[in-house]
């Protein structure tokens, strides 16, 4: 679509950020009969990737998703978890519904829920960025933007933001500040070709390789895997950056002898709580904007599109209804956080505990684990299991297992 300077556009919605959330609020409200503009500044949706990559497949059926082939490299079976000892604990394929199921090619999975909303009659500009709010008597009532050098408006009765990690859209509506550094994960990876890891499986390794987080390689073929880690900022001194840790990791261990980096990607994860508030008088915020990354794992996929469908839904109900007050999008809040608060909550006390634990903690407790037989990878089985080795360990939140 081309814009001259000055245009008015003329939406019922307009979604700041075409990632997978911005697309899936988009196509859920578009389906609802709204009139919807994704608006994304990076001139192509999903590229580049900065992503681990990996999802589970629990959450087809939900979002009516048929085909996830097209958009997957390697399907797993399982997960390896690692303790800095070495100790390992596998989770099979009986047991891993429930975290990582595949290893997906996020530019096309971007791609392809931009798509399905365009399917359902959603409009896209690329290359566009929003630059601020219009307010109106308090109503946020549409987003300023600049498209190739033009600056434009679009009205609309709502406003999603569903701009990513670093959302601005959140801050513009004064609906938070800034995450403390304890709660943000920085993030380096590589894709590693020539290495000799199981491409069946996913593979985590705990403790102070990661102050904070952990080391993943989750494969994309026989031979090639994203390799990376996540580390709590406040971790971080000075000495040494997230590459070198990752350069450390690599250069410790056997498989990557051969190993030939082919490219190369930094980021950061918010592993906060869920944000206290996200909507306001014309405004709801989604995904990473809304602060839904599992802040156990950092991924922030799946929560993102559950949350992101809900979205759509009370969208088509506000313009059914005509409402778009902040009292009428409590809706949606109570939808989601009904549907995703709990476990958000449960997975931030077991992240904040888990960062108290040092190496010989870790190793004891993947060797109690692979000794009790897990039925399920998921982070609530997981802590069930501490639970009932060490339950000093997480006694805090017994309450919500
Ligand atoms: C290194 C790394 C590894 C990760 N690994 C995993 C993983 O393995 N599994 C997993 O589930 N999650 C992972 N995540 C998290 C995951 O990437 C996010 O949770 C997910 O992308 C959230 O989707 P989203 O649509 O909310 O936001 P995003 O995907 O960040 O999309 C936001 C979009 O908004 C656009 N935008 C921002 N500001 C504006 C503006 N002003 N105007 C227009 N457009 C704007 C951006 O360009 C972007 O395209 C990882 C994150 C990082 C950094």
């Amino acid at each position: 679509m081309l814009v001259s300077e000055g245009d008015v556009l003329e939406y019922d919605v307009v979604v700041v950020g075409g990632g997978p959330t911005g697309s899936t609020t988009a196509r859920f409200a578009a389906r609802q009969g709204a009139d919807v503009l994704v608006l994304e500044k990076r001139q192509e949706i999903g590229s580049p990737v900065r992503c681990g990559e990996g999802v589970s497949l629990t959450w087809l059926d939900e979002l009516e998703i048929d085909d996830y082939k097209k958009w997957t490299s390697q399907k797993v079976v399982g997960a390896r978890l690692y303790s800095p000892a070495g100790n390992t604990l596998e989770i099979t394929e009986k047991m891993a519904g429930d975290e990582v199921g595949v290893v997906c090619e996020r530019d096309i999975f971007d791609k392809e829920m931009a798509n399905l909303a365009a399917r359902e009659g959603a409009d896209f500009m690329v290359k566009t960025s929003a630059l601020g709010l219009i307010k109106d008597d308090g109503m946020i009532k549409g987003v300023k933007a600049r498209s190739m050098g033009k600056n434009f408006e679009i009205h609309s009765d709502i406003v999603v933001g569903a701009d990513g990690f670093e959302s601005q859209v959140g801050r513009w509506a004064g609906l938070y500040g800034a995450i403390s550094p304890n709660d943000i994960m920085t993030c380096f990876q590589y894709r590693m070709a020539d290495i000799e890891f199981d491409s069946r499986y996913t593979h985590f390794f705990l403790g102070s390789t990661a102050p904070g987080g952990y080391v993943w390689v989750f494969p994309k073929g026989e031979g090639i895997a994203n390799v990376g880690l996540g580390i709590q900022v406040s971790r971080l001194d000075g000495s040494k950056t997230p590459k070198d840790y990752l350069d450390e990791f690599i250069s410790s261990r056997k498989e990557f002898e051969d190993g030939e980096a082919i490219d190369m990607v930094a980021g950061a994860v918010s592993v906060a709580p869920p944000a206290e508030k996200t909507t306001t008088d014309g405004l709801i915020l989604v995904g990473d904007a809304a602060r839904v990354v599992d802040p156990m794992t950092g991924g922030g996929i799946v929560n993102g599109l559950k949350q992101a469908k809900i979205a759509g839904e009370v969208i088509g109900e506000c313009i059914e209804e005509g409402r778009f007050d902040d009292e009428f999008l409590q809706l949606y809040e109570k939808r989601w956080r009904d549907r995703l608060e709990n476990k958000l909550w449960r997975n931030y006390m077991a992240k904040e505990k888990a960062m108290t634990l040092d190496d010989k903690t870790f190793d004891k407790v993947i060797d109690a684990l692979s000794d009790l037989g897990l039925e399920k990878m998921s982070v609530g089985a997981i802590l069930e299991g501490v639970y009932e080795r060490y339950p000093e360990l997480i006694k805090e939140f017994e309450d919500m297992l």
